[in-house]
């Protein structure tokens, strides 16, 4: 299991997640933050007192849940982003890998201070002297789904500031608190820098580990069918059993059976 320390603005507040199985693997059906939120719930262990529990994943911020998503993918798939580029310049394929801790170092939280807003108690934010609001939960993300870009705006400012405010003074301030809530709590979701190896050409690659992440675990799909089959014909365990099974130890047992099969898998 990994025992992870959300260092959020209440505190360090600790989340316990256990390793992936088959059945979160075969659950996940989109690249989506409802399906994000679904997969970490499953993983909480909510033995710990203390702890976050099952059930909690959408209260958390989105920058708190990249953090659990950048555990499981550590967990699952190393600390290494791999990924292949074709250059838009020469049409050639490259390969860039980077560090996933790198790159949360480098999105890191803003400070405050450097966005010129103060937190007040319970969470609260401070933006001039007028507005006062919190940071948008997957709760929030979740009840803006399906809208378009300028009413789920409109959607997520009018639940995160705080009541009492009239209006036009909202509509003066909605872009600034908009920018200093992706600022303090923002998304794995960004731009990198890579250049071709062949012709130096420099671009940017986008790179959204919640879309990663859950993209890599569904282009699996094929392969856990095949390992669920090598282990139900060798050893006769159910698919509940097969299923419930760590992803290290099916995947270890799997490539034993292939061995002995002559391999293939
Ligand atoms: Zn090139």
């Amino acid at each position: 299991m990994d025992q992870i320390c959300l260092h959020n603005l209440f505190g360090p507040e600790w989340v316990v997640l256990r390793e992936i199985t088959g059945m979160e693997e075969q659950a996940i059906a989109s690249t989506s933050t409802l399906d994000a939120i679904g997969l970490l719930d499953a993983l909480v262990m909510s033995d710990y007192e203390g702890a976050l529990q099952q059930g909690e994943v959408a209260r958390l911020t989105s920058w708190d849940r990249e953090q659990l998503l950048a555990a499981v993918y550590r967990r699952t798939y190393g600390a290494n982003i791999e990924s292949t580029v074709t250059c838009l310049q020469c049409g050639e394929k490259f390969d860039m890998d980077f560090g996933l801790d790198v790159l949360l170092e480098f999105l890191n939280p803003k400070p405050c201070e450097v966005l010129g807003v103060s937190l007040l108690d319970e969470g609260i934010f401070q933006l001039g002297e007028d507005v006062t609001f919190r940071l948008p939960t997957g709760q929030d993300e979740c009840a803006v789904i399906g809208l378009g870009q300028e009413e789920a705006k409109a959607v997520l400012l009018e639940r995160c500031v705080q009541d009492g405010l009239e209006s036009a003074t909202l509509s003066q301030y909605s872009d600034a608190i908009q920018s200093a809530m992706e600022a303090l709590s923002p998304l794995v979701d960004t731009e990198l820098n890579a250049s071709c190896p062949e012709c130096g050409h420099g671009q940017q690659v986008h790179f959204d580990l919640q879309y990663y992440l859950l993209s890599a675990i569904q282009g699996e799909r094929t392969h856990l069918m095949e390992e669920i089959h090598a282990l139900a014909s060798s050893y006769g365990w159910s698919l509940s059993e097969i299923l419930n099974l760590p992803r290290s130890q099916r995947r270890a047992l799997a490539g034993m059976v292939d061995a002995d099969d002559g391999g293939g898998l």
